[in-house]
Formats: structure tokens, sequence, C-alpha cells
């Protein structure tokens, strides 16, 4: 079995923003040279996170946003954590922060209305995403 790993670097422009990252993990897929085996899309990070949603009605990303900022509101008396982002800190681990996905004959086999998104809690930022990439 075969192993690459790559990054790549998303810049976020919102406090909390969906990203759709499908291209750029198909892409270094592709360069991999690896067709059949899968990826795991990771982001080392403890304010974002990484999902798997539709990525052709952008009012999905949309809806996921505000269900997450009504469910884990930015402000609420209880919270500890003095950097005042504790919210985005819920948001990282309710999403996680890592997806896995099967590589069937060359491409990323996801579902014809999936794309890869990093999800971004905390931002304006630039941050990194992780691909390993393993296989034949
Ligand atoms: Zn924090």
């Amino acid at each position: 079995m075969k192993i690459v790993e790559k990054d790549f670097r998303v810049i976020s422009k919102n406090r909390s923003q969906m990203i759709d990252i499908t291209n750029q993990v198909s892409s270094l897929v592709g360069q991999s040279g690896i067709t059949n085996g899968d990826v795991i899309v990771y982001c080392p990070h403890t304010t974002a996170a990484i999902t798997i949603n539709e990525n052709a009605d952008p009012s999905v990303p949309h809806d996921i946003l505000l269900t997450l900022e009504e469910l884990v509101p930015h402000h609420r008396s209880g919270y500890r954590h003095s950097e005042g982002n504790s919210d985005a800190h819920c948001k990282s681990s309710i999403i996680g922060c890592s997806r896995q996905i099967p590589i069937k004959d060359g491409s990323l086999n996801l579902g014809s209305w999936q794309g890869i998104f990093f999800c971004e809690f905390d931002g304006p930022r630039s941050r990194k995403v992780i691909v390993q990439i393993r296989g034949e």
C-alpha cells in the first residue's frame, strides 16, 4: 500500500463559513497516482471542521451554519474559556475534524450531490487542510 500526504491552505473570510474544497482534494488524489483506496481529509485546528454535504445548492451550507448557530450560540452565560470562542470549539467537536472518502478508479467516490467542505467557526483566518491518500 502506498501512502501520500499533502496539505493546502484555506483562507476564510467570515467568522463562520463553509468552503467547498472538493476540487483541491480531487486534484491531489489525481496527482497521487493512487487509483483505489481512500483519502482522509483532516484539519489540525480546534475551531474548524471537515464535513461532507450538498454543494449544488449554496442554501444548504447556509442553512447548516444557521442551524449550528442556533444550537451553539456565540455568546451565552456559562462559557468559561477566556478566548471568547467557546462556540467555535463546540462546533468543531460536533462536526469533527476529519472525513474519510473512498477512491474508486482514480476518483473520489462521492455521491452526485456531495462535496467536501472546510468549516470555519472562528474566522477570518488562514487554515491548513491535510490530505492523506492511501491505496494502490
Ligand atoms: Zn479558544
